[in-house]
């Protein structure tokens, strides 16, 4: 592939930034999955409007991730162009303001405004993955979540054009944004307004630790998971201590299994293949509905077609 195309004046190289028949299992937390038919990392914003360009005059499907921490990707892979944002990581931090393109990790944006005394992000500490997966999830713990502190999110829709949407007329709610159901978007960037004083970084940083430590001890990084398989129902009880009450824990198909410490997480044992962890996860979400009568809904998203 050795076609260039121009944007803006600028020579874009597809070879630098995509490629073709991808394995998408190392770009995942599940370590699972098959293949992408083209992947694009841009680093750039002319990047991603060149493998926009080129999934446009394909007319190829994109589907976008950010650090996969929160997806199972089908073992029939995706057809299309799957565009990572992991290369989209610039950031500024000025006053009270902290701006940082979508691919950055929470870990990092964490560590950058703790660094600055900024208070707000250290509550979603231990949450792997990317800013805009993060918004795009509303990602929270705690009682807290990512769209608390939030001042803006610009976005590029897959016509190449880019927008911004003021925090606050952005509908966010529990594990959900509106970009889940825009299927034409990327967020590109993030601004957060955080509250900053010249002694939080000690006390951030307490918090940061304390939190990893808890989540080492629930088991969350024993294997490889994708956090919270479901979202908790309303109601008094949550969804894993549903899944426990099913007899879940420890229940194995292939190589996934549900958690000894967790019944709402699924983990890679081993070899585990996409499809083990989604019939694990529907057998689990049938026992709930014959026990509770709910239907639980996924929190993690399936990449791809699991028929
Ligand atoms: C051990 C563990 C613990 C976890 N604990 C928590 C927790 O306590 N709370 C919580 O909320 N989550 C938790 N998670 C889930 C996950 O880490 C978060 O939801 C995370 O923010 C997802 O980010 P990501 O970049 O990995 O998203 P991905 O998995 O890459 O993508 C998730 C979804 O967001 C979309 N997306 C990603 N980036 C963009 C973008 N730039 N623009 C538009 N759409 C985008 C994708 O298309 C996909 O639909 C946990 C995960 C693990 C592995």
């Amino acid at each position: 592939m050795n076609n260039n195309v121009c944007y803006q004046g600028e020579k874009i190289k597809f070879d630098d930034i995509i490629e073709k028949n991808v394995n998408l299992s190392e770009f995942t937390n599940f370590k699972t999955g098959g293949n992408a038919e083209f992947v694009a990392t841009p680093g750039r914003f002319s990047e991603l409007i060149a493998a926009l360009k080129f999934a446009e005059e394909r007319k190829l499907n994109i589907t976008i991730m950010g650090d996969g921490s929160n997806t199972l990707v089908s073992d029939k892979g995706i057809e299309g162009l799957v565009i990572r944002t992991k290369h989209l990581s610039r950031y500024s931090s000025r006053g009270n303001m902290f701006c940082c393109r979508a691919g950055m990790t929470l870990e990092k944006a964490i560590a950058l405004t703790l660094e600055d005394g900024m208070e707000g992000l250290e509550y979603l500490s231990g949450i792997q993955g990317s800013i805009g997966g993060a918004i795009a999830g509303n990602s929270g713990a705690y009682g807290h979540s990512i769209s608390e502190h939030l001042l803006y999110v610009d976005y590029v829709t897959f016509d190449g054009k880019t927008h911004r949407m003021g925090a606050q007329v952005i509908d966010f709610g529990y594990r959900y944004s509106p970009f889940m159901d825009m299927k034409d978007c990327l967020i590109f960037e993030v601004g957060f307004l955080l509250p900053k004083s010249q002694d939080f970084l000690k006390k951030g940083k307490d918090t940061q630790l304390a939190l990893k430590h808890e989540r080492r001890n629930k088991g969350y990084y024993d294997y490889p998971s994708a956090g919270s398989v479901f979202k908790n129902p309303e109601g008094s009880l949550t969804a894993g201590q549903m899944l426990d009450k099913c007899n879940m824990k420890l229940q194995k198909i292939g190589d996934a299994m549900v958690s000894k410490k967790h019944a709402n997480l699924i983990v890679n044992t081993g070899h585990a293949k996409s499809s083990d962890i989604y019939k694990l996860a529907l057998k689990g979400k049938d026992e709930v509905k014959k026990k509770f009568n709910v239907d639980l809904e996924f929190e993690i998203k399936l990449l791809g077609n699991f028929s």
